[in-house]
């Protein structure tokens, strides 16, 4: 049985991510600062043995004894991570610089969650990892963008001069349940929107493109990667259906069954045109494909945030 540290772990992807690694018989510690997680998302964990919930920052150092180390503590939703964009650089450079240094201390194996973002506003379609990125170094996206891209190199810098053994997977854009309501994303948004009957906000025309994972795909490829020795990534793990910001607006109308009509907004500064990951490195090497089609991942989150919504209500 191994001890394995979840950093973000209350939060969406980190409380799948706990919930799996117990399954499958591990220790969990799961390290959180509750800036977008929230302890309801592990509840359910608490009175499990093998698992422990720590509430900690980690801009300031900390000493467990682990075996491996899922590195996911980070605002993810342009929302959130623009609140305070410099303790978001915080987060990823010294956030990731004392998860190294502990990795390194206790010879434990660490696996980044970065970013499609790191592609930046992409030249490349779709985005292999080999693709160096467009990305805007002065705009209002970079606190987040530029921070994953000094995490990875942090993590190969680690890897070249301490032998650290280190793992980069690049996210693209996923959903599934215990998103945030108020996130911002596209999907909880429209969601949220179509449930309530409130219009529903679609930035730019709609044309602008997303690949869209579901949770427990993503989760299944990120641990696939932590388990597979000798190789370091990055490694893009996404869904590679694309569609369009309008026709997932219509499809969550249609799942929704929701009146709710359609307004357009002003587009946000930097918002990439199109996004789509090329996953042929992670299928070679993980022999991971995603297998959720996208109306029956919609279909679980839909009647999640229905009872969470009925729950908040009551
Ligand atoms: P999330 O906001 O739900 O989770 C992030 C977690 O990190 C939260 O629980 C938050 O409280 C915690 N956290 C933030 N700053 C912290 C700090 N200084 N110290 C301790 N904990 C801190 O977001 P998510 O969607 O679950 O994303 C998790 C990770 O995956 C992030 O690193 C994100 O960059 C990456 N990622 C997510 C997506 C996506 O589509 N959801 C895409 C690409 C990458
Ligand atoms: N978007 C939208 N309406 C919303 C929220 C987002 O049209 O209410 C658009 C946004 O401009 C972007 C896409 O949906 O083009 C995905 O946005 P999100 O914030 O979910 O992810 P990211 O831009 O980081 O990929």
């Amino acid at each position: 049985m191994a001890r394995v540290l979840v950093t973000g772990g209350a939060g969406f992807i980190g409380s799948h991510l706990c919930e799996r690694l117990l399954e499958a018989g591990n220790e969990v510690v799961c390290l959180d600062n509750f800036f977008t997680g929230r302890r309801v998302n592990v509840r359910h964990l608490l009175d499990d043995h093998s698992f422990e919930l720590i509430r900690h920052d980690i801009t300031e150092p900390i000493l467990l004894e682990v075996d491996k180390i899922y590195h996911f503590a980070c605002p993810a939703s342009p929302v959130h991570y623009q609140y305070n964009p410099v303790k978001t650089l915080k987060t990823s450079v010294m956030g990731t610089i004392n998860m190294l240094g502990l990795a390194k201390r206790v010879k434990a194996r660490i696996l980044l969650a970065s970013t499609s973002e790191v592609y930046g506003n992409p030249l490349e379609h779709p985005q292999t990892e080999s693709y160096w990125g467009n990305v805007n170094p002065i705009g209002i996206r970079s606190c987040y963008d530029e921070g994953k891209r000094v995490a990875e190199t942090l993590m190969m810098d680690y890897h070249r001069q301490n032998r650290v053994d280190a793992k980069i997977v690049r996210i693209f854009n996923t959903y599934g349940p215990r998103m945030l309501f108020d996130d911002g994303r596209v999907v909880s948004n429209f969601i949220v929107q179509a449930l309530k009957g409130d219009p529903i906000t679609i930035y730019g025309d709609g044309s602008q493109t997303r690949s869209f994972c579901f949770v427990d795909d993503l989760v299944s490829g990120i641990i696939a990667m932590m388990e597979t020795p000798d190789f370091t990534g990055p490694v893009n793990l996404g869904n590679p259906l694309e569609m369009t910001v309008l026709d997932l607006a219509r499809l969550v109308l249609d799942l929704t069954k929701s009146n709710s009509e359609i307004v357009h907004k002003e587009l946000p500064q930097d918002d990439p045109t199109r996004r789509q990951p090329n996953i042929s490195l992670a299928q070679e090497k993980l022999s991971w494909v995603p297998k959720m089609a996208p109306q029956d991942g919609l279909v679980k989150t839909i009647a999640e945030f229905r009872s969470r919504m009925a729950e908040e209500e009551a």
